[in-house]
């Protein structure tokens, strides 16, 4: 198996969604590298410069991690902020507007969303055993995103489907249980298993606390709508071939 889908197996190994679960890694390592190596970095400070220090999500991500670990330090925050502070003092000194553009983070994180979701959507054949036995369970978007890509694969869609309903209705299950143990003539304590599933209910219907799931979405019914059409179209195409 490629390395891709050892990253898959492995975040099939919790409990929670699986894609989500990648993404979060994978902003907290990019967020680790910028505060190990790159503070200086005249590309990355460019890159922070474009929206004036990040989103207000990464930048209190960034400023999170960088607390967190005595490592970093204040220091790379303090670096970087003074810089960006310096950068909008002037712009109210020329009496100018300052542009922020796109957040770097959020544009990688968003590329890095389009390559996870399309391998699981290639690879759901051999991955869907694993699926179903596992604790994984997609959230609602990442559900919506991957099944958007199966095309006229009806069997796949239709057995995700299944696989969908069948783990929210055992994470279902165990909050109810978790609730009845509140009630005063209950002896028994809730499990941790119950416990958890209340964590995994926000999760399958909100995602992680991920900058891509705090996008306000508009109800249009189009996932992809934060998804350029022809990388859409280009999938299909492809897939169509197998
Ligand atoms: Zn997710
Ligand atoms: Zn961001």
């Amino acid at each position: 198996m490629d390395i891709i889908g050892v990253y898959l197996k492995e975040a099939l190994g919790r409990a929670g969604c699986p894609v989500c679960y990648l993404l979060d890694k994978y902003e907290k390592s990019s967020i680790e590298t910028i505060l190990y190596e790159h503070v200086n970095d005249p590309f990355v400070r460019e890159k922070f410069a474009e929206s004036l220090g990040l989103c207000p999500y990464h930048a209190w991500k960034l400023k999170e991690i960088a607390s967190s670990n005595p490592l970093y330090g204040g220091l790379g925050i303090a670096v970087i902020y003074e810089h960006m502070l310096s950068l909008y003092l002037k712009s109210l000194q020329k009496g100018e507007k300052i542009e922020e553009k796109e957040c770097y983070l959020c544009k990688a994180v968003k590329e890095k969303e389009h390559d996870v979701v399309e391998t699981f959507a290639e690879r759901l054949n051999e991955l869907l055993e694993d699926y179903k036995n596992s604790e994984a369970v997609l959230c609602k978007r990442h559900y919506e995103l991957i099944n958007s890509l199966l095309g006229e694969d009806t069997s796949l869609i239709e057995s995700l489907r299944e696989i969908q309903i069948e783990k929210l209705e055992g994470i279902r299950e165990k909050m109810r249980k978790f609730i009845e143990k509140f009630d005063y003539r209950s002896r028994e304590a809730p499990t941790q298993k119950e416990a958890l599933a209340v964590l995994l209910a926000i999760e399958s219907l909100k995602g992680l606390p991920l900058g891509v799931n705090f996008v306000k979405r508009e109800k249009t019914g189009h996932f992809w709508r934060d998804f350029s059409w022809p990388w859409r179209l280009e999938f299909q195409r492809k897939n169509s071939k197998r």
